[in-house]
């Protein structure tokens, strides 16, 4: 069920505009003459993961009843029936008009959220005139300018700010909800000690046999800041019988495991290296979008740990681009040293795969962004990036919009993700970027 976002307000305020750059088509009428879009248009955009259906009001209330009241609710108020979120648009050039008074006084009753939107906001005395809307008392009005796309990336934030959860990410604002930590890594890596050692007694039976640990799908346990929930412990247990599909099990085992968490750790044996099997492990993670950070295990045996120490990190650099930066804890499982370091890198990963950030400074960083290393050509053209938004965390999840954007190549679409991290300081998450042609 895709979630309904309604624009309204008073005529000529440039709803019509605002749908056709949120639907990224041109499907309603735009003209000067009030009144020129007639019926009602719907679109659907999906944005964050979520898909939304935009109604489009404009031109609605020219044939209702001649009283000011009359004409609002006739049709928007059907509108408004059918939403989740109503976009109130008023016109930042014109200020504010005794219709949009009234309109404003109605919606303050209206049984969903109201976004107020400040169009025509464009240039720079855009924000100041938008300024004005706050007297509407219906909250921080987003300005934008629909006709120049400008402003869109903070709009587009507010509007998933304020629509109602999806189902499935209910549980995700329970305050106390367990993190949900998986702990991956070849066969023998030491995992399921690391486990006990977590757990911080013997719950889990380990041992150089093969399928002796406990049979649990999930284990749960208190760190310093709250609960731990391990998942899929089952993909712990099933440890492999026969030798050749060692490789291949463990694998299977940890994209489960992966898929139900939100920190992995993935378990190094520092006595035998990073090999591929582990990046592979490593790449599954970022691939599902996974925060990540990296056990370096057994750690008592080691003998040069410096050595060691560089040899390793000289592979996870080379080898995990999306991972750079990511927290290293070296540890010994069995002895439980250094496992105490572990949790509170989790923690401090899990804060960077959460990370929104607030539009003026990802605005700030875009802009920066693009003027240091301008957007290439393709066939001839230049890609015109217009803007930005953080759609989405868990993990950081950007958008970009402008001319040709579906055609931005691969080594700059890296280019913006790195930078994106380093400026805002995310080691250790994957960053995902979605980039949208506009018309
Ligand atoms: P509606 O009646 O509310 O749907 O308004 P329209 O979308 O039809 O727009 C009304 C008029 O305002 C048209 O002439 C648009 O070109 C113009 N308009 C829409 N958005 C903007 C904007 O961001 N800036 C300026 N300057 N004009 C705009
Ligand atoms: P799993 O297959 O990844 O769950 O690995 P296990 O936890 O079963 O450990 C595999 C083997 O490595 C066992 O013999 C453990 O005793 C040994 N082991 C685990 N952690 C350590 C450690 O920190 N140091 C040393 N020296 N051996 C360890």
């Amino acid at each position: 069920m895709p979630v309904t976002v309604a624009v309204l307000g008073r005529p000529n305020v440039g709803k019509s505009s605002l749908f056709n750059r949120l639907v990224g088509r041109r499907i309603a009428l735009v003209d000067d003459t009030p009144g020129v879009t007639r019926d009602r248009k719907e679109g659907f955009q999906s944005y964050g993961g979520r898909r939304i259906r935009f109604i489009d009001t404009a031109g609605l209330e020219e044939a209702a009843p001649t009283t000011l009241a009359g004409r609002m609710t006739a049709s928007s108020e059907a509108a408004l029936q059918e939403a989740d979120l109503a976009l109130f648009v008023v016109d930042a050039r014109a200020g504010l008009t005794p219709s949009d008074r009234a309109f404003a006084e109605w919606l303050r009753r209206a049984p969903v959220p109201v976004l107020l939107v400040a169009n025509k906001a464009e240039g720079k005395g855009g924000a100041t005139a938008a300024m004005e809307a706050y007297e509407l008392g219906l909250g921080d009005p987003v300005a934008v300018s629909a006709e120049h796309g400008e402003g869109f990336g903070g709009l587009i934030g507010a509007i998933l700010e304020r629509l109602p959860e999806a189902d499935a990410e209910e549980d995700e604002h329970d305050p106390d909800r367990p993190l949900r930590l998986a702990i991956i890594g070849r066969p023998n890596a030491g995992k399921s000690t690391l486990l006990n050692t977590l757990l911080g007694e013997e719950r889990m039976i380990t041992g150089p046999e093969p399928g002796l640990t406990r049979d649990a799908v999930s284990v749960e346990f208190r760190d310093a800041e709250g609960r731990v929930r391990v998942v899929d412990t089952a993909g712990l247990r099933k440890k492999a019988r026969v030798e050749e599909k060692l490789e291949k099990m463990s694998t299977g085992a940890s994209i489960e495991a992966l898929r139900d968490c939100e920190v992995a750790v993935l378990v190094v044996d520092a006595l035998l290296g990073m090999d591929e099997q582990d990046l592979r492990i490593a790449r599954l993670a970022e691939r599902e979008g996974r925060a990540v950070v990296v056990a370096f295990n057994k750690w008592d045996a080691v003998e040069d740990r410096s050595a060691t120490r560089r040899r390793l990190d000289d592979v996870l650099m080379a080898s995990l681009a999306q991972s750079k930066g990511v927290a290293v804890v070296p540890m010994s499982a069995a002895t439980g040293k250094g496992v105490e370091k572990l949790m509170p890198a989790v923690r401090k990963t899990y804060a960077f795969w959460n990370k929104r950030v607030p539009t003026g400074a990802l605005n700030r960083w875009f802009e920066g962004a693009l003027s240091r290393h301008p957007t290439p050509l393709v066939e001839g053209k230049r890609i015109k990036l217009r803007y930005a938004t953080q759609t989405k965390a868990r993990p950081p999840t950007l958008l970009v919009f402008g001319t040709r954007a579906e055609q931005l190549p691969e080594d700059y679409r890296r280019y913006l993700v790195n930078s994106f991290r380093d400026v805002f300081d995310l080691p250790g998450v994957p960053i995902r970027l979605q980039a949208r042609g506009t018309t």
